[in-house]
């Protein structure tokens, strides 16, 4: 049986009732395969000899202590205190490094246990506290001593309490490590003696690996540390080689789909090229092209399109979606916000409709018989290219022809809404953009079978953004700095964590959204109030937020794009895509409470113009050490690829690239950083074997065929590049 099978409930065990098994439901466990795949997160080493000496540094003590005194502390606590009144037992020991005091809050009974002139085995975890080494937490095994006993490492591992190391798992309110430790050695005796390999037999050899059965053992109670990496070493290997499979599967199938291709025509592409006012970087030809002839192969193309924000993908989206729409086919561009979906209609209909290229913005605060109009025509094909946000993917939204769907900022896009765009047409191709690159480590991952176009250089004449924290008391000096640059003709944003001082705090998406609007965070209402009013009375002010109606937001849009403002007062809304090359200044407060990616996200709003540009961020007064990193590591760091694997080392790949809403990375074990070099290596594997034997047909490779029949470690249709 494969280990995922063992699908009996878990209150089949002793000791589990109703309460312990729902318990073990918040932790996700329901069944026998949960429950031993619920990997310790630590091990209680109580094996190696830790002296008194050594119980701060390195947490806590395993050693041989001798009881030296006993003392009452506190006064007594009524009749509800914890040792049901009265003082509390304070037993003074030591070893040959040092003293130290174990405190039994509630378990005065131990007097007996531990008398005065006896010698225990103890371990616990120890801190100094009063001027001495205390500990309330420990456990400890009498022993008779003599002087020819040998040494203390020799008889550890023959005692019952210690000599061994326990896991520690990861719990929740109202279990204990001892209770799960308990449930766990009875399910690996009841339910897991023998297991059914999940590797080939050669790979499990030439590894040198564990088997099966052995390395689940190892990984809960391990023998010594040694075999606990053994251990570890085998299974995080099998669940990235288990991955790695589903995805050279995949690819395999993918690549072998014969059927013939298609050629589409350019001469709209050219023209586009031809009247454009400069000429195309090197990348974005090579982009387009890749693009084109992906789209030209039976197949329905699943390319990424990524390079850093500011770099033209815009752009070479529109010359890609000219070929499509030529051929009489449809376009779909679906961008995240209303702000973004507009700026990009209004770059298509001044690019695209001098070519006879019908292009529409599908707003959704188009209602009425103008949207019913829009959906009439989109459904007879009389619009080539809709750009729109979700209402693109609505109900009664139909298409005639949709063959190709672009996603702008596809990391703010959920699997749900790509696939529910894509049900538009027939298999249309799917172009996904984004400047959040894909780390080394997930590309070799989920986004195994999706193909990528990199645009990395950016348009001639750009320099990078100088970025600065501002430390407290500086202000001043920023805004003078800022007045300068208006001065000058330049135009500033200025962006904020909050909308207002009334709850609900920012826009959606904003890192201020989720947490309870402090008092002390400045709001954009407020403060475009004293930047109009005083600081910068002076200049032309706009502001723009979520809680806006449409329609003042576009004509306030539209005046900073025109320059008819200096400065623009913003949330989050700008965050993404927005295009106005003048502005040179990019303000942002409290920018502790956003995540690196929004940060360069915000940064690459300047810097687009052939001005020097800046942007500066300001930590509001609470901000953590943690916070003040990751501020400086902006200001070290201008490529968003390097932010990308730093906010990957983080906060984890989920909130990266949507990975987490898609649910298929269940990797219990394993890291995708952490384990880069595994994850190599078993990927290198699994194609290798996937080549020789795709069918898994060799009698060596039955237990993959097998296990990929019955218990599928991973979803295959999950894995369709998020
Ligand atoms: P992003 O890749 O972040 O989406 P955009 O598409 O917003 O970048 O493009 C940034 C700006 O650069 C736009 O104003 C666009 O017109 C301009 N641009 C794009 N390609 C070139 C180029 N080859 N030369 C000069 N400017 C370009
Ligand atoms: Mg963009």
């Amino acid at each position: 049986m494969f280990l995922a099978e063992i699908q009996q409930p878990v209150s089949r065990l002793k000791g589990a009732g109703p309460r312990t098994a729902e318990l073990l439901s918040h932790l996700g466990i329901r069944t026998m395969a949960d429950l031993l795949r619920h990997y310790p997160r630590d091990w209680d080493d109580r094996q190696t000899v830790q002296p008194l000496a050594r119980a701060v540094p390195e947490g806590r003590a395993a050693t041989l202590a001798r009881i030296t005194g006993h003392q009452w502390i506190g006064r007594p606590r009524g009749p509800r205190g914890r040792g049901g009144g009265g003082p509390t037992l304070k037993v003074l020991v030591e070893d040959e490094t040092g003293k130290g005091a174990l405190l039994c809050f509630g378990r005065n009974f131990l007097a007996d246990k531990l008398p005065v002139g006896s010698s225990i085995l103890l371990t616990g975890y120890f801190q100094y506290r009063y001027q001495e080494l205390q500990s309330s937490s420990f456990v400890f095994e009498s022993i008779q001593r003599e002087p020819a006993d040998p040494p203390l490492p020799e008889i550890l591992p023959r005692t019952r309490e210690f000599g061994r190391i326990l896991p520690v798992y990861p719990l929740t309110q109202g279990l204990t490590q001892g209770g799960l430790r308990r449930l766990m050695e009875q399910a690996l005796r009841e339910y897991a003696p023998t297991l059914t390999e999940e590797l080939p037999a050669s790979l499990i050899e030439s590894k040198g690996f564990l088997s099966q059965t052995q390395a689940l053992h190892a990984l809960h109670f391990p023998r010594d540390p040694a075999q606990r990496e053994e251990a570890r070493r085998r299974i995080i290997y099998q669940e990235l080689f288990h991955l790695e499979l589903v995805i050279a599967r995949r690819a395999y199938r993918e690549r072998n789909h014969p059927q013939p291709a298609r050629t589409l025509p350019r001469s709209l592409q050219e023209r586009l090229r031809g009247e454009l006012p400069f000429s195309l970087t090197k990348d974005q030809e090579r982009a387009v092209e890749e693009i084109t002839a992906d789209m030209e192969r039976p197949r329905p193309m699943n390319r990424l399109l990524q390079g850093d924000v500011g770099c033209g993908k815009t752009l070479a989206a529109f010359l890609c979606a000219l070929p499509v729409i030529e051929a009489g086919g449809q376009a779909a561009l679906m961008a995240p916000t209303e702000l973004l979906a507009r700026q990009h209609a209004d770059t298509a209909a001044r690019l695209l409709a001098p070519l006879g290229v019908r292009v529409a913005l599908f707003s959704g605060q188009v209602s009425g018989d103008p949207r019913r109009l829009l959906l009439q025509q989109l459904a007879a094909g009389e619009i080539d290219l809709i750009i729109g946000t979700h209402a693109l993917f609505s109900k009664e939204t139909g298409y005639r022809r949709l063959e190709l769907i672009i996603v702008d900022e596809q990391h703010r896009f959920g699997v749900a809404q790509r696939k529910a765009l894509a049900a538009k047409g027939v298999e249309p191709d799917l172009l996904m953009m984004t400047a959040t690159p894909i780390p080394r480590s997930l590309a070799l991952t989920a986004y195994g079978n999706l193909d990528v176009s990199v645009i990395r250089s950016m348009p001639p004449g750009r320099k990078p953004v100088k970025t600065r924290v501002v430390p407290p008391g500086k202000a001043e000096d920023m805004y003078g700095f800022i007045r300068r640059e208006m001065a000058a003709g330049h135009q500033a944003y200025l962006v904020y964590p909050l909308i207002s001082d009334s709850p609900p705090g920012g826009d959606p998406g904003s890192p201020g959204a989720d947490s309870p609007p402090a008092k002390s965070l400045k709001n954009a209402e407020a403060m475009y109030r004293r930047l109009s009013g005083e600081i910068f009375s002076e200049y032309r002010g706009g502001l723009i937020h979520s809680r806006l109606p449409e329609e003042e937001k576009r004509e306030t849009m539209e005046a900073f794009a025109a320059g008819e403002k200096d400065y623009l007062v913003a949330t989050s809304v700008v965050e993404v895509g927005v295009d106005v090359a003048n502005t040179a200044v990019m303000v942002v407060e409290h920018a502790e409470r956003f995540g690196l990616s929004a940060l360069h996200q915000l940064r690459g709003r300047v810097g687009r113009g052939s001005a020097e540009s800046w942007c500066f961020l300001v930590p509001g007064a609470e901000i953590t050490e943690d916070g003040q990193k990751r501020l400086e590591v902006m200001q070290r760091r201008s490529s968003g690829f390097e932010l990308a694997e730093e906010d990957l080392r983080i906060r984890g790949p989920g909130e990266l690239t949507g990975v987490r809403q898609s649910g298929y990375l269940r990797l219990r074990l394993a890291h995708l950083v952490r384990d880069l070099p595994v994850l190599q290596e078993a990927r290198q594997d699994a194609f290798a074997l996937t080549a020789a034997d795709p069918g898994l047909l060799a009698p060596e490779n039955a237990p993959l065929r097998e296990l990929l029949n019955r218990a599928p470690p991973f979803q295959e249709d999950l894995l369709s590049g998020g």
